[in-house]
């Protein structure tokens, strides 16, 4: 799928903003979508390396059905090269060894298991759904036609075709917005920021998609208060105040241990700067025990979702407003 042939047997693929030309016997950048002849294949569509339900708030989706169940599917490969991955194992070993694990599960295998987990949702996440888009639309579909949302955690690097072609059957997304520099994203990711800045906007103005935003910190790297508030005033005025931001706690892993994990006052004064640039609903995330995992009403302060880790301990949410001053709160609940 997005993708046409080019002069040459060449494969110009449009799923993601790397559009990569593929020569023919070639892999794109993801290592998952291959030039045979002259016909760009999908390798990973039956290769399921994971499948299981997980709480809505893990994904982060904090506003987009609280409380429920979200059955989690991943293949792998990735688009980027994180060197913090947190799920390298799945999405980077592909591209570093060209060897494929994985497990043919159809999509109505997957509708089927989320409905008897009592699933009210599918995840496309642990590695970036767009690579696997033929097997996230397939299941998507079906998962429509009997009642299940579907959701997207994402890298946020699809093409806008790629996302008008999701828009049908996509509920939600939660976008990593690693950073709000192209060297960060370059030199730590292997791409580029305005990509994914265009989706975030987009996704905001042009589509009924659900939105949230999660940003990793990590010490020296992103989490200068220049930057961050750079970051936070793009996502009000261009995404808008009512879309939740996480920031979430980093732990050295994978290429990049040479850091200690973030500091609780950088992840404080990063919550404060998001709340002072007007963001409504801002959320500290990998704290636990921390009361900033709660929804607060924007307007008089009421706490409106306790949470405990992944769990909901209390929604006083009624009609998608808050009880105590009526004032409409975002989200799908
Ligand atoms: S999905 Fe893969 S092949 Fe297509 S443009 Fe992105 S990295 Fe390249």
């Amino acid at each position: 799928m997005l993708w046409e042939q080019a002069q040459g047997k060449k494969a110009q693929c449009f799923l993601c903003a790397h559009r990569c030309l593929i020569p023919d016997g070639k892999a794109g950048i993801c290592a998952v979508r291959r030039n045979i002849a002259g016909v760009l294949y999908s390798l990973n569509y039956d290769k399921v390396v994971s499948a299981n339900p997980d709480p809505i708030e893990k994904k982060p989706l904090f506003h987009f059905q609280p409380g429920s169940k979200s059955f989690s599917i991943a293949t792998m490969g990735c688009n980027f090269r994180c060197e913090f991955c947190q799920n390298w194992q799945i999405s980077q070993a592909v591209v570093e060894t060209g060897e494929f694990a994985g497990e043919a599960i159809s999509p109505e295998q997957i509708v089927n298991a989320a409905i008897q987990s009592g699933c009210k949702s599918i995840a496309y996440t642990y590695t970036e759904p767009t690579i696997f888009m033929e097997l996230a639309s397939d299941c998507g579909k079906l998962a429509k036609q009997n009642g299940l949302k579907n959701v997207f955690v994402s890298n946020g690097y699809q093409t806008k075709e790629a996302i008008d072609f999701a828009a049908d059957w996509l509920d939600a997304i939660n976008v990593d917005l690693k950073a709000f520099s192209e060297d960060y994203y370059r030199r730590l990711c292997k791409a580029k920021l305005q990509p994914v800045l265009d989706t975030i906007e987009y996704i905001a103005k042009n589509t009924n998609i659900w939105l949230e935003t999660t940003t990793l910190l990590l010490p020296d790297e992103n989490d200068s208060e220049e930057e961050l508030k750079r970051l936070a005033d793009f996502l009000v005025t261009k995404a808008g105040p009512d879309f939740p931001w996480h920031i979430s706690r980093f732990y050295p892993q994978y290429k990049y241990t040479d850091s200690v994990p973030t500091p609780p006052a950088s992840l404080q004064r990063a919550y404060e700067i998001g709340k002072q640039a007007g963001l409504r609903y801002v959320y500290l995330g990998n704290v636990p025990g921390s009361k900033q995992e709660n929804t607060f009403c924007y307007k008089c302060g009421h706490t409106l979702i306790e949470r405990i880790g992944y769990n909901v301990a209390s929604n006083k949410i009624k009609n998608s407003t808050c009880p105590d001053c009526g004032a409409q709160i975002a989200g799908r609940w």
